[in-house]
């Protein structure tokens, strides 16, 4: 058996394809870095000469903290291959070859794990390439550089105790910058550096090149398991098995004098996806001054004047990439003694604005397909864009009331209202336990305060440029950021920040604006953006609806809801709550009336019902009936009858339907209006009907109180409607009397309604509204139930129809809300026109847990100990809930093959959820207006993915 292979030079990068199987399979082998740098030697980019030790390798390694076997020998020999193709030697005094150890996982986890540059350099070493370079300087900036991040990385000494010997020594020289140092002062400071590694470790930095090299490997090994790499893995869902690669390349040097550079650049703008380099860098710097943020950059565009041939030999490098990997790339250089390396290659991370525009104007370029632009948004970056900003109104007010308290560099947009907090620790705290909105302040950032800046509304930083740690990582997580405002200055341990002559305290609140790179003083006032405006998105959704096979309707209740989903792209309605209506102030009376009375006057009007069934039919209980019966039958009809109309509880009843009825019909009216041309599903009443009435507990609380205080004004009503409200009790309202179950025992108020849609379709149509009413009939277990309601209420409908003298097409259907009503599918379809899937309620009645108490009790315990791997009210349970629905499609549709089937509980505007209702066959899914959008992508995306 041929020896497992440990590493991979980058010349190598098809054999790791044909041992991977795919370029993912590269990815996930040789990390993102790894694979790209091997890719881009592929294709002639000028990379310095490397190899890679595979995620393979550092998984073993985990184990028990030593490499696996033959990895050791295979770097030995990949180092010797390269140090044929650089034409230096490891170690060696007289010609030394340099290398950094990079870290580098699948997915790009920017600044999580370690890297350790300039390995090799030791006493003898530096004075070869002293002798070497002439440039004495740079070779004892390089190597106290080695020996901080040695120190650091690898020994775990903390930064601190380099940064406070540089600090002093700097003031000491009279150095303001690093670069104010000569080659005697770095000299210098490389022995003081060292006598840090001696005190704070008891030994010396240790000289042997190969020794750096070893325990620079296991710092990175290690680093996958460092608490800020697996903080940052959980939020990125990043699995915890990939671990990370290790990129051991030649080193390129930046700061070798002032024709030597450094930079990081987005081949577009991130933030605003604008085709345009965006990036700094720096002259005579190394790569990690640049991504930390500490010395002020450069922007590239100013590198065109400085140096003109490499900015444009630079600029056709970013373009072949961009046509190589068809996507944003961002990417590490430096330019040593002018001549320019690529040190780095990935796709660029991107706010939500940027993906958008990035994902179009590819499209339009010709550079991907709309599939691909379309799956390169994520659903909820869609979501981002719809979230409130600051319009340009406020922004000027707040300028104009003097409140600009700093300006910088608009890093990541968005608005964020919070208050301020100083520390990563503190930021995470008062989100989490106190429940703030959170602004988290830095003079910049560093992957340690990711915790603190995942918890924030928003950052915002004093130094760093458009690329330092900061705004990267806030761009990533759609966190509002602005960086740089280098005119603010913070007092870390008084607590506050001073700037523009005000100052700022801890905990006190601010407003950020990300798009315009300003903070201004106080909470400012939040609008919600225009879709209509933001024209990449609505191309972009624009395409998802060609692309998909589900349409997407909306969860509306009134007009204006309904207009906005029509806005957002919703082409129905697939669910709106009548009896939300009957919550408004003028209309709960009458909603009251109507179930206080019901019980006693519908018994009278059922019992009327009753004998005037048995004289139409001339029957009684199966048999025809003698001339006798019929008489003793018709004057019981006619006692019943008076009693009903002397009935006090039937007259209220009826006039609080008649009361009902006009303000439903206008309502029904305004959707129609809306939705002219599609489809608008109203689901008649359907919650228990105490929800309408005060609860038992208030009024038994105001009663007792009455009482001992002897008041006697209104006591009567209240002591009534406690009994009525008594009556009504249910031990488990949720299982209780709702539903098509009210429309049993109640049916006069389920006819008002049904008589309201019709009468409000009828004056549509007849002004040239193309109307397209659904009737739905909530919480069905049982066939008969529905043969019991349906048919009275489609009579309804057409008796309607022809008083009005119109004639539209209309549909009755009903929910699958219970798991009886799924797995009987087959006898509901024959007398049911569509099916909506409930799944609010189907989830709740599936797993047997409360909708309203599950998630305060247990629910959330469930999915932190991993019990759940999600919480099934928000994504669809596919296993179990799914199950069920997909049996009910299969057996609804083979009764009735053009059955329309949708879903309207809240998972309709989930991406995995919505996924599912592709593949089972759903003609639709139905969401509240804000996440049409998103459902729009996520439908074609699940398309996309799946057939
Ligand atoms: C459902 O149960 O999923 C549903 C949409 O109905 P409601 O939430 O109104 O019970
Ligand atoms: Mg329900």
């Amino acid at each position: 058996m041929s020896e497992k292979k440990w590493v991979y030079l980058f010349k190598e990068v098809d054999q790791a394809e044909d041992y991977a199987g795919s370029w993912d399979g590269v990815r996930t082998l040789l990390g993102g870095k790894g694979a790209n740098l091997a890719q881009m030697s592929k294709i002639g980019v000028p990379v310095p000469p490397g190899f890679t030790i595979t995620t393979e390798a550092c998984i073993a390694y985990q184990d028990d903290h030593t490499f696996p076997e033959g990895m050791w020998d295979q770097t030995m020999e990949a180092l010797k291959v390269v140090e044929e193709q650089t034409d230096k030697k490891f170690g060696d005094p007289s010609n030394p070859l340099l290398v950094s150890c990079r870290s580098g996982a699948k997915m790009s986890m920017p600044g999580m794990m370690d890297t350790v540059l300039n390995l090799g350099l030791n006493d003898e070493t530096a004075e070869g390439m002293v002798k070497l370079t002439e440039n004495e300087r740079f070779v004892y900036d390089s190597y106290r550089r080695l020996i901080q991040m040695f120190g650091s990385v690898v020994l775990g000494i903390s930064d601190e105790e380099f940064e406070e010997v540089l600090d002093s020594f700097k003031e000491e020289k009279g150095a303001e910058q690093d670069t104010d140092l000569d080659a005697d002062d770095l000299k210098e400071l490389t022995e003081k550096f060292k006598a840090v590694v001696k005190e704070a470790k008891g030994f010396d930095f240790p000289q042997d090149p190969i020794k750096q090299l070893e325990l620079a490997t296991k710092a990175v090994f290690d680093s996958w398991n460092a608490r800020r790499a697996i903080d940052y893995r959980r939020r990125a869902n990043i699995p915890d098995d990939l671990g990370t690669a290790v990129n051991i390349v030649t080193m390129v040097f930046g700061n070798m004098g002032w024709n030597s550079g450094t930079g990081v650049a987005f081949t577009r703008n991130p933030s605003t996806g604008e085709k345009i380099l965006y990036g700094d860098y720096l002259m005579n710097a190394q790569g990690e001054d640049v991504v930390a943020g500490i010395r002020n950059t450069k922007p590239i565009r100013e590198m065109k004047e400085e140096l003109p041939e490499v900015y444009e030999q630079f600029q056709q490098i970013t373009k072949n990439l961009e046509e190589h990997y068809y996507d944003m790339q961002d990417v590490e250089f430096t330019i040593e003694n002018g001549k320019l390396w690529m040190l780095q290659t990935r796709t660029g991370k991107r706010t939500a604005q940027a993906a958008i525009k990035i994902a179009v104007d590819m499209s339009n370029e010709g550079l991907i397909d709309k599939e691909t632009a379309v799956m390169r948004v994520e659903p909820e970056q869609v979501n981002q864009m719809l979230h409130p900003q600051f319009d340009s109104e406020t922004i000027e007010a707040a300028r104009n009331e003097g409140k600009l308290f700093a300006t910088g560099v608009n890093a990541s947009p968005g608005a964020a209202v919070g208050q301020v907090y100083f520390d990563a620790d503190k930021a995470e705290e008062m989100a989490e336990d106190e429940g703030q909105d959170v602004i988290m302040v830095r003079p910049f950032t560093k992957p340690d305060d990711v915790h603190g800046m995942l918890a924030s509304k928003g950052i915002l930083t004093s130094e760093g440029g458009a690329t330092s740690h900061a705004a990267v990582v806030a761009r990533q997580f759609g966190v509002p950021c602005v960086v740089g405002a280098s005119m603010m200055s913070i007092d870390a341990d008084k607590r506050l920040m001073k700037s523009n002559s005000k100052t700022v305290k801890e905990g006190e609140w601010i407003s950020l604006d990300g798009g315009t790179g300003e903070a201004f003083i106080g909470k400012l006032e939040l609008t919600e953006p225009n879709l209509e405006e933001q024209e990449e998105l609505m191309t972009l959704l624009t395409w998802a609806d060609e692309i998909a096979r589900l349409q997407v309707w909306a969860n509306a209740d009134y007009p204006k809801d309904a207009q906005r989903a029509r806005i957002f792209g919703a082409k129905g309605i697939g669910l709106c709550r009548t009896e939300h209506m009957f919550f408004e102030e003028e209309r709960l009376p009458y909603v009251q009336e109507m179930i206080l009375n019901a019980d006693e006057a519908q018994n009278s009007i059922n019992n009327v019902e009753r004998l005037e069934g048995f004289i139409e039919s001339g029957k009684l209980n199966g048999q025809a009936m003698t001339d006798d019966t019929r008489k003793d039958i018709e004057g019981e009809l006619a006692e019943a009858k008076k009693k009903l109309e002397g009935s006090e509880a039937a007259n209220a009843y009826y006039n609080a339907l008649d009361n009902l009825l006009p303000s439903q019909r206008s309502d029904f009216y305004g959707l129609f209006e809306a939705m002219d041309g599609y489809p608008v599903i109203i689901r008649l009443i359907d919650p228990p009907l105490h929800e309408f009435l005060p609860s038992v507990e208030d009024l038994l609380v105001e009663v007792t109180q009455m009482r001992t205080k002897g008041e006697t004004k209104g006591l009567e009503e209240k002591e009534m409607m406690l009994e009525a409200v008594n009556k009504l009790h249910e031990s488990n309202p949720m299982m209780g009397l709702r539903g098509i179950r009210l429309g049993i025992v109640y049916p006069d108020i389920m006819r008002m309604q049904v008589r309201a849609i019709f009468e409000a379709a009828s004056d549509a149509a007849k002004k040239g509204i193309d109307v397209k009413p659904e009737i739905m009939i909530p919480l069905t277990g049982h066939i008969n139930e529905l043969k019991h309601v349906q048919p009275e209420l489609e009579a309804i409908a057409k008796k309607v129809m022809e008083e009005k003298g119109v004639d539209f097409t209309y549909k009755f259907g009903t929910m699958i809300e219970i798991p009886r009503a799924a797995l009987t599918a087959g006898e509901i379809a024959e007398v049911t026109e569509f099916f909506s899937f409930g799944t609010n309620d189907l989830t709740q009645m599936t797993f047997g847990y409360s909708r309203d108490d599950a998630e305060r009790n247990f629910l959330i315990t469930y999915v932190d100990e991993g019990i759940l791997p999600q919480n099934p009210f928000q994504v669809l349970d596919r296993k179990g809930v799914g199950r069920l629905m997909d049996i009910a499609v299969s057996e609804g549709r083979k009764v009735r093959p053009d059955l329309e089937v949708g879903i309207c509980g809240e998972h309709g505007g989930e991406p995995s959820s919505i996924e599912f209702c592709h593949l089972v066959g759903n003609n639709y899914v139905s969401c509240s207006p804000f996440r049409v959008p998103v459902a729009r992508l996520a439908a074609a995306q699940a398309k996309i993915k799946n057939d």
